[in-house]
């Protein structure tokens, strides 16, 4: 009987951020005045070993999880990442393990990860444009390498993938519709995303926001496309169908359509905070009573209680409330 939340919501997935650090300073993200040279991420001994992590997630799964997805930061930055994969594929009823990257790193890790047993890879791709991809990256990286990633994700059979690109007002909004033309007729699946309010570092405005219904406008204009229905509940891309049978794409309304009613989310931070909200200010903290020895019925107990007393509605509230401004930052939580 899976856990649920004061709202009902189940505990279906679990997103685990691997890393704080990352190779790229997405201004959406790490805005580099924020994220420079001086900037002091988490220590080592801070982060969760592979060990309590695999032990968070077979709690999680104990109690109804059944998808577990790593991200970061740049989750390839965390030395050794294979042999996590191969602990998590190995936990008893997990059926989807998959890994969000900015893809910088993939080229030379997709085989490995693909023969540790991950099912599937979202890569991050914000345009095909040198230029606005080199300035969206904080000028850390060109299109090329994040291409080169997905070429050998194709090789090494992680086939379809899922493009991630957040679409910003004024600086990639111009160029969503070669994006989706790049991809369209090749299996994968590009999702579009509103740009969100994620962390207080990002400088965010409502202005800066290109909706799911304008993005939709502007590449049903070039290729008609039909709205799908979810593949599963709860399912946060909006699915459009190119008419002419050439694939599909997916847009993630969360700030113009919010869809906490069926959020069944729950993340975990690298230093081992289970936070049940994108947007919240604080979790639970596990890494304390697992060091203090606390057996796995204890942890799943903590897990349990954490999220049976959630009431998180976020994205619905937005818009009624001043905006909070004690939030955890985005690339700390993945996403
Ligand atoms: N570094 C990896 C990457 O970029 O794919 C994984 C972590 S990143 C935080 C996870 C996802 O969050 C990425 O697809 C990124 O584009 C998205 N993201 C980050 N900040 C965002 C924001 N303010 N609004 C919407 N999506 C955002
Ligand atoms: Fe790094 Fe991903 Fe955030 Fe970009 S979105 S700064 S790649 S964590
Ligand atoms: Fe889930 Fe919070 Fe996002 Fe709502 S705002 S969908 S509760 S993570």
């Amino acid at each position: 009987m899976a856990t649920r939340d004061r709202f009902g919501r189940a505990l279906r997935d679990l997103r685990i951020s691997v890393t704080d650090r990352c190779n790229f300073r997405c201004g959406y993200c790490m805005p580099e005045e924020v994220f420079g040279e001086a900037y002091r991420f988490l220590p080592k001994t801070d982060i969760l070993t592979f060990e309590e992590i695999e032990r968070v997630a077979r709690a999680a799964v104990a109690l109804g999880a059944r998808k577990l997805r790593l991200t970061g930061g740049e989750p390839l930055l965390r030395a050794d990442l294979p042999r996590l994969v191969a602990m998590l594929a190995g936990v008893e009823g997990v059926e989807d393990l998959s890994l969000t990257t900015n893809g910088f790193l993939l080229a030379g890790y997709a085989g490995s990860l693909r023969e540790a047993g991950l099912h599937r890879i979202t890569v991050s791709l914000d345009s095909l444009d040198p230029e606005v991809f080199k300035a969206m990256s904080g000028r850390r990286s060109d299109v090329g390498p994040v291409l080169a990633g997905i070429e050998a994700a194709e090789r090494a059979g992680l086939s379809p993938l899922k493009i991630n690109c957040v679409v910003k007002r004024g600086v990639n909004d111009h160029t969503v519709v070669d994006l989706a033309d790049r991809f369209r007729g090749t299996g994968h699946i590009v999702r579009f995303i509103e740009y969100m309010d994620v962390g207080t570092r990002n400088g965010w405005r409502l202005d800066d926001v290109v909706t799911a219904k304008e993005i939709t406008a502007a590449i049903g204009a070039r290729w008609p496309v039909d709205p799908v229905e979810p593949n599963y509940p709860g399912e946060t891309a909006n699915r459009f169908r190119y008419r002419d049978g050439a694939g599909e794409i997916g847009v993630i309304a969360s700030v113009s359509q919010p869809f906490c009613g069926g959020c069944t989310r729950g993340r975990l931070t690298p230093e081992g905070k289970l936070v049940t909200c994108l947007f919240a200010a604080g979790g639970a903290d596990l890494r304390g009573p697992m060091r203090a020895g606390a057996t796995d019925a204890e942890l799943r107990e903590i897990v349990a209680r954490t999220w049976g007393a959630r009431t998180d509605r976020y994205s619905e509230e937005r818009t009624a409330e001043t905006p909070r401004t004690t939030k955890l930052e985005m690339y700390h939580l993945g996403g």
